[in-house]
């Protein structure tokens, strides 16, 4: 390992280990489940050696928003085969002629919005792999984006998406607006009530064999993880909490 390599490895284990003792806090504070949640280690335009980094010291599920980089990425690691457990997650604005390639190189993702868009992934998840893991991407509290389903579609669209064969839906996905920190806590974590008890009501009217497996509430980013685990989060996306700033 050169010394830029393991430079890199110390400042990824510190921030790794600060968000640990953050989420243990969050968690106890507001005493939910013991279920541990899930972090999600996003490595969008950061390098294979960081994403080979991230998993020496642990980590597991990897999360890339552009395909072509992505797939650049996840190739050249599955042939020097020493991240055999990685988990690719897609978490970026899914495009309809990207699907084949996520349908292929991915085992999650986040940010279906449509039923179409499942579909395709459904007909084109290779038939000798897993299901390929779902969640709906909901449009809560964000009048800025346009990406994810209202809230008052997402139902619908989980009662269609257990349907698909070769898909398997877990959970919803948000990604609300920057966090204003001079409002007030209950504001700043609005968003994210509100997508857990979403999820709680579409959980409690799928079909027992699909509830069970609707499992994951993808909430919370660097700046705004602990509020979502406060709120139920399973899941946690983060970045810059992790990496460091991105260069672009
Ligand atoms: C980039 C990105 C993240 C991580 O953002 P940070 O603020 O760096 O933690 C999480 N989720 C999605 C969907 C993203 O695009």
């Amino acid at each position: 390992m050169s010394d830029i390599e393991s430079n890199m490895q110390k400042n990824i284990e510190h921030n790794f280990k600060k968000i640990m003792q953050a989420i243990e806090k969050h968690q106890l504070k507001n005493s939910i489940s013991n279920t541990p949640v899930r972090l999600l280690a996003v490595t969008k335009t950061h390098t294979s050696s960081s994403i080979e980094s991230a998993y020496a010291i642990g980590l597991r599920d990897f999360g890339e928003n552009y395909v072509n980089e992505a797939v650049e990425k996840i190739t050249f690691l599955n042939d020097k085969k020493n991240t055999p457990e990685a988990i690719w997650h897609f978490i970026g604005p899914l495009q309809s002629n990207k699907t084949r390639l996520i349908a292929k190189h991915f085992n999650w993702v986040h940010s279906v919005e449509r039923l179409k868009i499942a579909q395709r992934l459904s007909e084109q998840r290779p038939s000798n792999f897993p299901p390929l893991h779902l969640c709906l991407q909901v449009n809560i509290n964000n009048e800025d984006s346009k990406s994810g389903c209202a809230p008052s579609d997402a139902l619908a669209l989980a009662l269609e998406i257990i349907h698909l064969p070769r898909v398997q839906l877990r959970g919803l996905m948000c990604i609300p607006a920057p966090l204003d920190t001079s409002a007030e806590p209950s504001t700043q974590r609005a968003p994210f009530h509100e997508l857990a008890q979403l999820f709680n009501s579409i959980k409690a009217q799928l079909p027992s064999t699909h509830a069970q497996s609707f499992d994951t509430l993808s909430m919370g980013m660097s700046d705004d993880f602990e509020l979502a685990i406060a709120e139920g989060s399973t899941l946690v996306r983060l970045g810059s909490a992790l990496f460091g700033q991105r260069k672009f």
